[in-house]
């Protein structure tokens, strides 16, 4: 036993290395509440922490609760390691670059040098462990948030809830898909139905437009694509993830005003409604008859049924 157990690092959250010298600015226990609920919700399963726009939504999530100042993810993703439980990895020739006692300001310059973070693995086990995390998590809250302590647990129960509920749609696609669900879920409020069934389409696509692959991300996590429903939730009810596809803005905008649909061979159908006639390769009339991307496990992908609705209401 080297003595890194849960109470040496519950001591180790409340005697975080934090500057003062500027007024509360509680970068670092935002950061590690951060990482846990990644943890947590299955985003991070190794021992390896990186800069992802995820990480810095949640950070930013977190950081607006319980400050008006500006968040800076870089900041603490920097200095956690003079706590000496959080280590840096540079990016290969990076290594001198990280060595300097200068700190590495804004996340550009911090990505460029620092390929990703890892805790001890003590640490991490611990952090794996849903009770042991309670324990971390709750003395994180304790020692730096006690003001905000409801907002924060607010922001955990729904991060929970919206997790809960993705899973529940990709456990769905295991029963057959119907193309109404009458059933109300009880219990789960329209804020985190959308972010839920968002969720999953954004993880299974990789928040890539099915239709012409445009991809943007940025650091904050905002991104271009949008999930879509087949057939209108409104009428369906249904946010299977069978039922959703995911599309840049322009392309949701053109998929739900009928401009093309998809054939039961997952390829673009263009609307004979288009009139676009000028010498661009990027107008839809292009896109006729191109294979959309679709989630690697068949049973993901757009269900025949919907697809079929969505040729027989929608399209024009
Ligand atoms: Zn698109």
């Amino acid at each position: 036993m080297n003595g890194k157990n849960l109470q040496y690092y519950v001591e180790k959250m409340k005697r975080l290395k934090i500057d003062r010298a500027h007024g509360p600015a509680p970068h670092k226990p935002v950061l590690l509440l951060s990482v846990i609920a990644l943890i947590e919700d299955g985003q991070v399963t190794e021992n390896r922490i990186e800069l992802c726009p995820e990480l810095a939504e949640a950070f930013i999530r977190y950081w607006s609760r319980v400050t008006d100042r500006k968040p800076d993810i870089s900041l603490p993703f920097f200095h956690l390691k003079s706590d000496k439980f959080w280590h840096l990895h540079p990016n290969t020739d990076y290594e001198k670059a990280l060595q300097v006692a200068n700190p590495l300001k804004g996340i550009s310059r911090l990505r460029e040098v620092v390929s990703h973070a890892s805790l001890d693995d003590e640490l991490f086990l611990l952090l794996t462990d849903a009770i042991d995390r309670e324990t971390i998590r709750q003395t994180l809250i304790r020692t730096y948030f006690h003001e905000h302590r409801e907002q924060v647990g607010e922001l955990i129960a729904e991060a929970q809830q919206i997790g809960a509920y993705r899973e529940s749609l990709i456990d769905e696609v295991e029963s057959p898909f119907s193309t109404s669900k009458p059933r109300r879920r009880t219990g789960v409020n329209t804020k985190v139905r959308d972010a839920g069934f968002r969720q999953a389409i954004m993880r299974l696509y990789d928040y890539t437009c099915a239709v012409c692959e445009l991809r943007i991300v940025t650091m904050d996590g905002e991104s271009a694509t949008e999930a879509a429903h087949i057939i209108p939730f409104r009428v369906s009810q249904n946010d299977d993830a069978r039922n959703g596809i995911s599309l840049c803005k322009l392309h949701h905008w053109a998929f739900d005003r009928g401009l093309f649909s998809l054939s039961g061979k997952h390829r673009v159908i263009v609307s004979g409604l288009m009139s676009d006639k000028r010498p661009t390769e990027w107008r839809l009339t292009e896109l006729k008859d191109k294979p959309i991307q679709l989630p690697d496990r068949v049973k993901l992908r757009p269900a025949q049924e919907a697809m079929a609705w969505h040729r027989d209401n929608v399209l024009r």
